[in-house]
């Protein structure tokens, strides 16, 4: 049906119909994975299905009690708003446990004592034991100019692992195929190697584990064996490590034990290593050691190229000039790409519209929204100030002495200090020319007055996280 589209007859879906239902979580997910970088709502979702439509309800099956209960009290809410903004008539999201899954109820096992312990036998890790997604594959990955030198470096990785570099260190910004690409080795070494181990794991679900097994006093031997005896770990994200020092430390023998054995080793980041500020010296320079590749935004022909491919996989005529204009408009991310072609396929399918730049430009108004800033401004906060405690920005930065207009003033003086990398003398200008003593006295009273009043020190820091909130 999806070649139809824009045919008057074409049966509205309504009643759940198996791929119109796909095509709706597909658009979810893509949504969410924009969304909702850095939760792990995606991952939860990723192993779910969409099964039957009743209604406004689409009931979804989830692969065991744990996914169903994050998904019931963490995350109900932030889905179905998603689900809303796509725009399919579904408000109600009901999860159900896939009969036969595993229930992940069951007690943990009690722990052999140490002596016992028997060496399990190298037996072959399945993709899914190795926690990739079966969907990022070199195949589905798409080269093009941008991207050619990173995937030169992970195709010699998976026919060579543990020999050419190691460790591969892939850092750029969010959506431009990191994680794709790691993935692809893991994917690929087992192809190669249907025994080798390979395992994928975010920087955030080891350090978590990491955590568990501390709490719970869980074997520990049993967390070295899983992440060290092993032929290929993939670690995405290592910022999150700067997080922690422990964490740090015991990342750092993991390295080592896998590198000593020349066992590969795959670590993506949204930083240079030495940019890692908060990252122990020795991991960084470990990091380092290897290759560090670059991924950089993808150029419009790839973007092209990866918008085609996607409409070929979904056996979707996508007009060329639709498919340029998403490419010309979208260029700094390819998750979000995806995420709009994706939405724009959901729209015309589900409404019987054609695909057209008019669809494109009603689903960027309604997806993208106006673009948050990186860094905070004065005005920004200012503005902030003004809106908390009620009075007017001339006020604000006039010279009035009375209390109602003093205390803002100040706090909104502290806070520019705080969140701005701007002089004392800057802010004192932006706040009428006052001068840089003026700043830094309504500094060190703000400092006062909050370790005497919590109320005032409350006020601070809501709005500390609501200027925060402005942010990229
Ligand atoms: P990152 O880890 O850098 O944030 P991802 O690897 O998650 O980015 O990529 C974001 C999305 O874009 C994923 O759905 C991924 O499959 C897709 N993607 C990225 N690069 C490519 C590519 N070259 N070809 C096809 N899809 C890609
Ligand atoms: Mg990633």
């Amino acid at each position: 049906m999806w070649t139809n589209l824009g045919t008057p007859d074409k049966t509205p879906a309504v009643m759940g119909d198996k791929t119109e239902l796909d095509t709706i979580w597909k658009a979810l997910l893509e949504r969410i994975r924009v969304e909702g970088a850095g939760s792990l709502l995606d991952v939860y979702l990723a192993n779910s299905s969409p099964v039957a439509r009743l209604g406004e309800t689409l009931v979804v099956e989830v692969s065991n009690r744990f996914t169903k209960e994050k998904l019931e009290k963490e995350h109900s809410r932030e889905v179905e708003a998603v689900m809303e903004s796509l725009g399919a008539g579904i408000s109600n999201l009901k999860y159900e446990i896939r009969s036969g899954a595993d229930s992940a109820a069951r007690p943990a096992p009690a722990p052999m004592p140490q002596a016992t312990i028997p060496v399990p036998a190298k037996k072959p890790v399945v993709a899914g034991e190795a926690n990739l997604n079966p969907e990022l594959t070199f195949d589905n990955f798409i080269v093009g100019k941008s991207n050619a030198y990173p995937h030169a470096i992970a195709k010699s990785v998976s026919v060579n692992p543990g020999k050419v570099y190691n460790p591969v260190y892939y850092y750029g910004g969010v959506g431009l195929g990191k994680t794709h690409l790691m993935q692809a080795i893991g994917h690929e070494i087992l192809r190669n190697n249907p025994s080798a181990r390979v395992l994928y794991v975010s920087s955030e679900v080891f350090h978590n584990e990491y955590i568990d097994y501390i709490q719970n006093r869980k074997p520990w031997d049993k967390f070295r064996r899983k992440y060290r005896d092993i032929d290929c770990l993939l670690v995405d994200d290592v910022q999150f490590f700067e997080a922690g020092e422990r964490i740090q430390e015991e990342f750092f023998h993991t390295f080592e034990a896998l590198k000593n054995q020349r066992k590969q080793i795959v670590l993506t980041g949204d930083k240079t290593p030495p940019q890692l500020e908060k990252m122990h010296e020795r991991l960084r320079s470990r990091f380092a050691s290897g290759v560090v590749a670059d991924v950089i935004v993808a150029d419009f022909e790839l973007r092209v190229a990866i918008l085609k491919s996607r409409a070929e996989e979904e056996n979707m005529v996508v007009p060329e000039d639709v498919i340029r204009y998403i490419a010309e408009r979208v260029s700094n991310n390819i998750r979000e790409l995806r995420a709009v072609l994706h939405t724009v396929i959901a729209k015309a399918s589900l409404l019987n519209l054609p695909l057209s730049v008019v669809l494109v430009d009603e689903v960027l108004r309604s997806t993208t929204g106006p673009q948050k800033p990186r860094e905070l401004t004065l005005e920004m906060i200012q503005a902030e100030v003004c809106k908390q405690f009620d009075v007017r920005q001339e006020e604000l930065v006039g010279r009035r002495r009375d209390r109602r207009v003093v205390r803002p003033r100040q706090v909104a003086m502290y806070l520019c200090r705080e969140l701005t990398g701007k002089t004392l003398m800057e802010i004192g200008q932006a706040f009428g020319k006052k001068d840089h003593t003026t700043v830094l006295h309504s500094c060190s009273k703000v400092e006062k007055e909050m370790a005497k009043d919590s109320v005032v020190e409350e006020n601070v820091e809501k709005l500390r996280i609501q200027l925060r909130e402005k942010l990229g």
